[in-house]
C-alpha cells in the first residue's frame, strides 16, 4: 500500500513514524522547506538551543507520553511556572490566573462583587468573545487581563468578533483550589540539546522516501495522484497535515490564519526570569504575547540566556482563526475529501487547540483505521473536527 503525507511538521512525522512499523506500507513523505520538523525543530543562537516558540509537551494522555518518550527521551517539567504581567497593576499573576492572584489585586473589591454576579445562563448565552469573558469573569478583569491579549492574539480591532469562545484565550481562566486538571499533566521537555530532533532525522528511510525542499501538486484527487516535483505519483493513502484548502484550487475562499514573528534575544545574565518561570504572557498593548527562557527548557549551561519573543503577524499559517465562518469554510473543505484522506495537524484540522500531543494521538488514531481497513465515513478524525 502507498501512502502519501504531506508536511513534514509534527504531525506529518508522526505518522510517517507510526505507519512505517508496519511492512504493508511504502510511505513518500513531501515537505516544502529544506528540513523536517517545522517550529519544532531546534536551532541553535549564540550557542543555545531553541525551537521557534516554546514547544513544551504538556499531555493526560500516558501512552502519547511513553510513545515519544521511547524515541525522545523526556525530561519532567512538572516544576514548571507561566506568569503573566498586567501593567495596570504593575504585577505579575500566575496563568493561568489563580482566585488567590485576585487577593493581591489593588480593585479586588469590585473584581469579587463582579464575580458574584456570574451567571451560568448569561454565560451560555454569550453572543462573542467579549461578552463571554465580561459574563465570566467580569468587566474590571476582563479589561486589565484579557481584552489586550485577545485584540493583539487575533490582530482584530474588537473582540466582538471573535465569535467562538469554548476554548481559553491565554491569561484568562480563574483557577481555584489545586488546579487539579492543569497540574496532573505530564509536563516535560526532551533531555537532549537538540530537542525533539530525532523524532524528524531518525526516521526508518528504508520504509520513508523523504523529499525535503519539494513541491506538490494535486492531479486528480478522487485518483489519489500528486505531482512531487513535476513527476506523477499515485496513492492508496493520503495523509495531509497543510491547510486544507489546497486541494480544492481554493475553491470556498483562502483560509485565514495568524502567523508569528520571531526574535531572539541573548542577555548578559545567566538566569532573567524567577525560578521555575518558563515563559511570560503579556496581557496588555505591547505587541509581543509571550517571552520563552529556553534555559528553563533545555537546562542549556551558559554565563548568557537566550529569550524568544513571539509577535502575532500575518506571516505563516500558525494559528487558524477562531471564527465560526472561517471554521465552516474549513469544514465545507474538509467534508469534500474523499476517503482514505485523513487531514491532521493544526492547519490540517483548522483547529488552533492542536498541540504536540494531539499530533501523536493522531498519527496513532490513523494507524488503528487504516490497519482495521474500517473506514467508513468521509470524516474518520471525527473527535478533532467537531467544533462544540
Ligand atoms: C509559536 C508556537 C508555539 C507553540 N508551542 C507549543 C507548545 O509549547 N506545546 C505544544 O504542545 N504545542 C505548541 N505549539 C503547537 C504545536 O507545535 C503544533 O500544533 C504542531 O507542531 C503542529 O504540527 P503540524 O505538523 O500540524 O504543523 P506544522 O508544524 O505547521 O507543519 C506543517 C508542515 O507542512 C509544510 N507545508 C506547508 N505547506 C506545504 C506544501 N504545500 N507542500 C509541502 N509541505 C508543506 C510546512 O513547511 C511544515 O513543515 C506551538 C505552536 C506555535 C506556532
Amino acid at each position: 500500500m502507498k501512502i502519501l503525507i504531506i508536511g513534514g511538521g509534527f504531525a506529518g512525522c508522526a505518522s510517517a513514524r507510526i505507519l512505517s512499523r508496519h511492512k504493508q506500507f511504502k510511505i513518500d513523505l513531501v515537505e516544502q522547506s529544506k528540513f523536517l520538523g517545522a517550529g519544532v525543530r531546534t536551532q541553535f543562537y549564540g550557542g543555545h538551543p531553541y525551537t521557534f516558540g516554546p514547544r513544551h509537551f504538556l499531555t493526560h494522555n500516558k501512552d502519547v507520553f511513553n510513545y515519544l518518550n521511547k524515541i525522545v527521551p523526556m525530561r519532567s517539567c512538572a516544576d514548571h511556572q507561566f506568569i503573566t504581567y498586567v501593567e495596570k497593576d504593575n504585577q505579575f499573576y500566575n496563568y493561568p490566573m489563580h482566585m488567590d492572584d485576585i487577593k493581591k489585586m489593588p480593585d479586588k473589591k469590585k473584581i469579587y462583587s463582579e464575580l458574584k454576579k456570574k451567571n451560568i445562563s448569561k454565560i451560555k448565552n454569550s453572543k462573542n468573545m467579549e461578552d463571554y469573558w465580561i459574563n465570566s469573569v467580569g468587566k474590571t478583569l476582563y479589561n486589565k487581563t484579557i481584552k489586550n491579549y485577545n485584540k493583539k492574539m487575533w490582530l482584530v480591532n474588537d473582540n466582538k468578533i471573535i465569535d467562538t469562545f469554548n476554548w481559553s484565550p491565554k491569561g484568562a481562566t480563574i483557577k481555584s483550589g489545586p488546579r487539579a486538571a492543569w497540574d496532573k499533566a505530564i509536563s516535560a521537555y526532551p533531555k537532549k540539546e537538540n530537542g525533539y530532533n530525532d523524532f524528524f532525522d531518525k526516521l526508518n528511510k528504508k520504509k520513508i522516501k523523504i523529499y525535503t525542499n519539494s513541491k506538490i501538486k494535486v492531479s486528480n484527487i478522487r485518483k489519489k495522484t500528486f505531482f512531487i516535483n513535476g513527476k506523477m505519483k499515485k496513492y492508496d493513502i493520503v495523509i495531509t497535515s497543510i491547510s486544507p484548502d489546497f486541494f480544492f484550487n481554493y475553491k470556498h475562499g483562502q483560509l485565514k490564519f495568524i502567523g508569528r514573528d520571531f526574535h531572539k534575544i541573548v542577555l548578559p545574565v545567566k538566569e532573567a526570569f524567577p525560578k521555575n518561570v518558563y515563559f511570560l504572557y503579556y496581557a496588555n498593548k505591547e505587541r509581543f504575547t509571550r517571552l520563552v527562557e529556553y534555559k528553563k527548557f533545555t537546562k542549556h549551561k551558559s554565563k548568557t540566556t537566550l529569550i524568544g519573543m513571539e509577535i502575532p503577524s500575518k506571516n505563516g499559517k500558525h494559528y487558524p482563526l477562531p471564527f465560526k465562518k472561517e471554521i465552516k469554510r474549513a469544514q465545507k473543505y474538509l467534508k469534500s475529501f474523499p476517503e482514505w484522506y485523513f487531514s491532521i495537524g493544526r492547519a490540517g484540522t483548522y483547529r488552533y487547540e492542536v498541540d504536540i500531543d494531539d499530533c501523536i494521538e493522531q498519527a496513532l488514531e490513523i494507524e488503528k483505521i487504516v490497519l482495521n481497513k474500517k473506514y467508513e465515513t468521509a470524516l474518520p478524525l471525527k473527535k478533532w473536527w467537531k467544533y462544540g
